[in-house]
């Protein structure tokens, strides 16, 4: 069949599937099966494809039909211009979180330790290293399947890293301090799960989504479980759901932090919380 035949083929069959992207999704899909580019569908649609190709991209169609996440097929998602290797076991690498990288690397300096809390797939800590100088970083992870999936995307941006698997700081070396942390924990309410598209709710880790009962939980455990790993000065960037603005404001500001900012992302929604760590009294610091 061609190319473009084949590529047609698939954009129906996905939208009558009632998939959102389902053109986006077609094109990509038939690109990662048959090892081509953008430009082939354009300059090339009439070339043919092989069979073997053709029964794989049915198939990858099907799958996809059935809302299993388009990068769970190609098994790639790209972050900050990097290619990162992702599986059912690791949320998806967001396009909102890549304003929080952007808003980290205004602070990060040559050097810096940074850690990285509930890192996945490692896409957040290992853009910050990929786009800095001699820095040194650590993410953690409650999931070792996720760690897996992180080490090998260190090792093929040739980043160094360390992965360590751990519920929150229990994992961590007491003593060790980091200059940032980064974090996007699951921050999703309980309640609000069951609405989420079938992508996310039915294909996309749980642990990485749920926030408890309102999704806030993580955000009071890392800012308060933080401390003894933070400096004084140390910054802190959490991303946080739309609506979570105020409340990760007042749970960062009542933990000891200061300079606290709420950033929004393109959609003019607030995405990230951006602190400083700052106890106002030594004993802050033990609590
Ligand atoms: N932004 C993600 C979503 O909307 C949630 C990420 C998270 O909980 N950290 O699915």
């Amino acid at each position: 069949m061609k190319y473009q035949d084949l590529y047609r083929w698939g954009f129906q069959c996905l939208e009558q599937a009632g998939i959102e992207e389902s053109s986006l999704d077609a094109r990509i899909l038939l690109e990662s099966v048959c090892n081509t580019d953008r430009n082939t569908l354009l300059a090339h649609g009439d070339r043919e494809v092989e069979a073997k190709q053709e029964e794989m991209y049915r198939g990858r169609i099907d799958q996809r039909a059935k809302h299993i996440p388009v990068q769970h097929l190609t098994g790639e998602q790209e972050f900050m211009g990097l290619v990162f290797r992702v599986s059912a076991d690791v949320l998806i690498p967001r396009q909102d979180t890549e304003i929080l990288v952007e808003e980290a690397m205004r602070e990060l300096h040559d050097g810096m330790r940074i850690l990285d809390m509930c890192t996945g797939s490692g896409c957040i800590l290992l853009s910050l290293l990929h786009y800095s100088n001699h820095c040194t970083g650590t993410g953690t992870d409650i999931s070792p399947k996720a760690l897996e999936i992180a080490k090998n995307n260190a090792a093929s941006l040739s980043l160094e890293a360390e992965f360590l698997e751990s519920d929150l700081f229990t994992g961590l070396d007491m003593g060790v301090k980091f200059d940032m942390l980064v974090s996007n924990p699951p921050y999703i309410p309980s309640a609000v799960i069951p609405g989420l598209m079938e992508e996310v709710r039915e294909h996309e880790p749980l642990c990485a989504l749920d926030g408890k009962e309102d999704g806030l939980y993580f955000y009071r455990r890392i800012s308060s479980e933080a401390k003894p790993f933070l400096f004084r000065g140390s910054f802190v960037f959490l991303e946080i759901g739309y609506d979570q603005g105020q409340a990760v404001t007042r749970i960062l500001s009542e933990a000891g932090y200061q300079e606290i900012e709420v950033i929004k992302d393109f959609a003019g929604h607030d995405r990230v919380v951006k602190g400083i760590y700052m106890p106002r009294e030594q004993c802050e610091d033990t609590e």
